[in-house]
This record gives structure tokens, C-alpha cells and sequence, in this order.
């Protein structure tokens, strides 16, 4: 008898990408995920990420964007957002590997005797370790999407390289695919777009024993047939493998735009897939809406990595998303916290004079508080909507405390641990819901170890700016902070006005809090952008674009 639910035989794409980085490959890998899904097939993904480090966390935001964060808490590469907003599943520690920790996880097997003091090498002893984090997915899923960083030419790639090539041999032809992503550059002086940086981006990988199946070639605009055919005679492709991956004015075209180009098909194709047509409609009908507003709403988000918006990708996102639910288009404008500082509580004003929104994100370190703080005065006292994130929101509490309670001296211990008032607080413990245990931390636990990181519960009090948006009592939000707001001021600050909307469900740590004499000032400790997609935005942005909305109408 057949068992009521087979465990599926699980299909494997791999991403490789040529010729150089940001060509999109994780947002390519999301929207196949999202035109497989869009077909009823089940899917997961994983990124490989060439670098040494362990994981993301500790990088620096200004060269590799955000670290963004699942909800069991691993710090990840920020391709995992894209895949989590384009499709419905919820990735977690497994799908997401460095070198770094494969290295890590082989030289501790090596320490603890595990290879019986064989010589342990790149081949088999890595390559083996890779595989078995890939194969983790199998029969979890109909389709796994892996993603290598990188670009084909690196020197640390090769063994993720090496590893994808031989799970064709171990898992058949059939259930395994080679996607190429590669660029196709436009050049003015001679009028023409050429190909020779994909024939030699193919010629590099075949050169390591990978022929691709599908190419995607980023061009700025369609490429025509004999382009096409001549891309499929050199790199030894398929006609109807060639796809093109035109620049797009949204990112939530590309899935659209890839069916057209016939890209799913030619997956399940060769994949040996049958599946009914892909039911796109939530698709046109939110590029429809992204790109024909009804209005619009300039917001400020105040920030350090302002030159960078990589590192505050999954925000920018969720404010997207905030405003294709008010079916308004947010124009967001970065305002560097250090010009405001430079300029003064006045001049912050004028940074500021325009936006119907103020956004303080998350954010590590003392540079810039200052002015994230002058920034705060002005949305409290001018009633512009403000929503403060983790950071955000510690300095909301640090700014009320020093200007409505009077604690002048107020702070956070992580800008001035000898401050008179720690409003927030390194907090040496407290109960983790996930393991049910204590979780107990102190100053010399290595950087990582002391995050309070990925999803807890959270407690809404009725009649607040949160329960209105959430509509529930109870949520769950990923977190990736290390402070706290300190218990030993809550009454004094409460008061004074600050409404507690939000706490864990043993009421012992504060997650959001609010003001109650404000259009709508809120702050929440944990990271609700990791959280909000494009067909389902997240409540607290819903609600702070509306309010933005609703502060443009009263300022005429
Ligand atoms: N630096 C603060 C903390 O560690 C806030 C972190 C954040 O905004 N993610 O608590």
C-alpha cells in the first residue's frame, strides 16, 4: 500500500552566477521559487555563501548588506529575504551555509577523531560536508532552489562548485538543474549587445565539469532571437533555455516577466515535472497595484547606512508593502542621522519638512543617536507619525525619558554604560519560549552569543495603536538585539505617558511602546519588516503609512 503521503523525490536546482555580482541571482531564485509555487508544487530553498565567516551576523551592513534574520533565529544572508517575500515558506538555520561554518563543522569532526585520522581534504572530506547540507532538503520538498554566491571564477567557490557538480552523479539527471545567471552588456559605442562574457562565463563552469541547463541573461532590454541562438550554439543550450532577464521598472515583475519568457516551463521540462498552468493573478494584480497609486507619501527614514539601501533592504520592502496596502506609492527619503546632528534640532526640521512619516530603524553603535534622537523630539512634538524598530525604539524610550520625565541624563547602556538612568539595559537573562530554559548572558559571551535573536511571543494591551493593527492579542516577531528596556523605570516613564502596548507574555521584557497623545508614535523592540510581505504586508507598516496618509490630508 502506498503510504498517505509519499515523501516527495525531491528536485534541485542550482543558481550559479557569471561575469560579476549583483546580477539578482537571489531575486532570480525567488521568483522561481514563486512561479513553482504559483504551480502547487512545494518548495524550500538554501543559499551557499563562498565567504569564511561563520555567519552574516557579525558583517558589516555597508559591504554586505543586512543580515537578516529567521525566525529561529539565524543571522542570514539577505537573499533569504527575497525568497521568504516571494513565496510562503519560513526558512530557518538549514538554509543558509558558509564556508565558514562547513569549514568549522569539518575541522571539529576532524578534532573529535571523526575521520580516523584519514588526511582530511577539500575532496571528499568538504565537498561531502556541502552535499550533506544540501541533502538535508531531501523529501522535505517537491523543489529546492539553491543558490551559490559568488561568481563563477572565485577561488573560494570552487568546492560549493565541486559539490553541486557531483550531486547530478548521486542524484540522477532528472532531479537536478543548472541555472546560469549571466550578464549580456549593452555597448554604446558600438551600438550592439555582446555575448562574449557568457560564452566565456559557460566556458569557466564546463571547465569544472557543469554544463548549464538554463541561462538567464541580464540585459538591459529583450534580446532577439539570433541573439538568442547564438548564446544557444556557443554555451551549448537549449534555443528555448535561453532566457532573457531584462532590467524591470519593479521587482515583483520578475516572475511575470520570466513566465513570459517561458522559464517555468522549460524547468519543469527538463525537470520532468507535470503541474496545472501557474495561477499568477496575485501577481499582475499587485504589479498593478505597485505601479498605478492612487496617491503618494514621502516618509524619512533616518539612518546610518543611508548611502547603502541594501542594509536596510527588508524595510524598505515592508514599506513597499505598507503602501500597496493604502494603495499609495512611499517615496522614501534617507536622511543621514549625522547631517541632522551636524545641523541641529532647527535644521532637523528642515531635513525633516515634507515627510508625513518618520521611521528610526534598527541599528548598532553611537554614530548618529544624536541626531536619530533630535529626530524623535521633532515627530513627538510636531505630531508626525513616528515608528521607531528596535534602536528605533530605545531611543524613543531615551528620548522620552530625558524630555517628558525629566531624567536628563537618560541612556542606553550601550552608548554610555555609567549613565545615572539606563532606560535600556544590557539584561543578563531572561526565559526563552523556544527552549523553554533561561537564557543567561554576560559581557564576555563572544558577540553572537549575546543577541537576543529570532521569534518571540509578544502580549498586546487592548486599545492600543499596536492591537488596533494587529487586530490579536497575541504575536509572534523576530528579534536581533542585545539591550533591553530596564524594568526599574517602567512605572516612573508609564506615568508620564508612555504606554506600554506591548510585552513578552510573562510581562517581563517591554516590546513596544507607544504614545497615546500622538496621531501615531509607536516602537517596538523586535524587526517587523523581516515579517511583512508583498501579498500580505505587515500590520504596523499598514498602520503607520495610513497615518502618514492621514497626516498629508490634515497639512493640506
Ligand atoms: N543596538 C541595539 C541593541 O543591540 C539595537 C539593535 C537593533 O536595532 N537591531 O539592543
Amino acid at each position: 500500500m502506498k503510504p498517505a503521503n509519499p515523501t516527495p523525490q525531491t528536485k534541485f536546482i542550482f543558481i550559479t552566477g557569471g561575469v560579476l555580482s549583483s546580477l539578482g541571482k537571489g531575486l532570480a531564485a525567488a521568483a522561481i521559487g514563486a512561479l513553482l509555487e504559483s504551480r502547487g508544487l512545494t518548495i524550500t530553498f538554501q543559499k551557499l555563501d563562498p565567504y569564511i565567516n561563520v555567519d552574516p551576523g557579525t558583517m558589516n551592513p555597508f559591504q554586505h548588506g543586512e543580515v537578516y534574520v529567521t525566525d529561529d533565529g539565524a543571522e542570514t544572508d539577505l537573499d533569504l529575504g527575497h525568497y521568504e517575500r516571494y513565496t510562503s515558506v519560513s526558512l530557518s538555520q538549514k538554509n543558509n551555509y558558509t564556508s565558514g561554518r562547513i569549514y568549522y563543522s569539518v575541522i571539529n569532526k576532524e578534532r573529535r577523531g571523526e575521520y580516523l585520522g584519514g588526511t582530511v581534504q577539500v575532496i571528499p572530506h568538504v565537498t561531502d560536508e556541502i552535499k550533506a547540507a544540501v541533502r538535508q532538503l531531501e523529501g522535505e520538498v517537491d523543489v529546492a532552489i539553491i543558490e551559490i554566491g559568488g561568481t563563477i571564477g572565485d577561488i573560494e567557490s570552487l568546492p560549493f562548485l565541486e559539490a553541486i557538480r557531483q550531486l547530478r552523479g548521486d542524484l540522477g539527471r532528472e532531479n537536478t538543474l543548472y541555472i546560469h545567471v549571466t550578464l549580456v552588456p549593452y555597448i554604446k559605442t558600438a551600438g550592439e549587445v555582446k555575448t562574449k562574457p557568457t560564452q566565456h562565463s559557460v566556458k569557466e563552469l564546463r571547465a569544472i565539469g557543469i554544463q548549464p541547463d538554463i541561462l538567464l541573461c541580464r540585459t538591459e532590454t529583450t534580446l532577439s532571437d539570433e541573439l538568442k541562438a547564438k548564446i544557444s550554439l556557443f554555451c551549448n543550450v537549449d534555443r528555448d533555455a535561453v532566457i532573457t532577464a531584462r532590467d524591470v521598472e519593479n521587482i515583483y515583475e520578475v516572475p511575470l516577466w520570466f513566465h513570459e519568457e517561458g522559464l517555468d516551463n522549460k524547468i519543469l521540462k527538463l525537470l520532468n515535472v507535470w503541474t496545472g498552468s501557474p495561477r499568477l493573478e496575485p501577481w499582475q494584480e499587485l504589479v498593478a497595484r505597485i505601479k498605478n497609486p492612487s496617491r503618494e507619501v514621502p516618509i524619512a527614514i533616518i539612518g546610518k547606512y543611508v548611502e547603502l539601501k541594501e542594509s536596510y533592504k527588508s524595510l524598505h520592502e515592508a514599506l513597499v508593502h505598507g503602501g500597496v496596502a493604502n494603495d499609495a506609492r512611499v517615496v522614501l527619503r534617507y536622511v543621514s542621522a549625522e547631517d541632522i546632528e551636524a545641523q541641529g534640532f532647527e535644521g532637523a526640521a528642515e531635513l525633516l519638512a515634507g515627510c508625513h512619516g518618520i521611521l528610526v530603524p534598527g541599528g548598532f553603535g553611537g554614530r548618529g543617536v544624536a541626531g536619530k534622537i533630535m529626530a524623535i523630539t521633532h515627530a513627538r512634538q510636531e505630531k508626525v507619525p513616528f515608528f521607531g524598530i528596535c534602536l528605533g525604539m530605545q531611543l524613543a524610550t531615551i528620548e522620552f525619558a530625558r524630555n517628558i520625565a525629566g531624567l536628563t541624563d537618560a541612556n542606553s547602556t550601550e552608548f554610555n554604560p555609567g549613565t545615572p538612568h539606563p532606560v535600556i539595559y544590557f539584561i543578563k537573562e531572561w526565559y526563552d519560549y523556544r527552549t523553554s530554559r533561561v537564557q543567561v548572558r554576560d559581557e564576555s559571551t563572544d558577540l553572537g552569543g549575546t543577541l537576543r535573536l529570532g521569534s518571540y511571543p509578544c502580549r498586546l494591551l487592548p486599545d492600543t495603536f499596536a492591537r488596533a493593527a494587529y487586530g490579536a492579542e497575541l504575536i509572534d516577531e523576530r528579534h536581533r538585539h542585545r539591550y533591553e528596556f530596564n524594568n526599574e523605570y517602567r512605572r516612573q516613564l508609564a506615568d508620564k505617558g508612555l504606554v506600554i502596548s506591548g510585552t513578552s507574555p510573562d510581562d517581563k521584557l517591554v516590546e513596544i511602546v507607544e504614545l497615546a497623545d500622538h496621531p501615531w508614535f509607536l516602537g517596538c523592540q523586535f524587526h517587523p519588516e523581516f515579517k511583512s510581505r508583498p501579498m500580505r504586508p505587515h500590520p504596523l507598516f499598514t498602520a503607520f503609512i495610513k497615518a502618514a496618509l492621514e497626516h498629508q490630508k490634515t497639512e493640506g
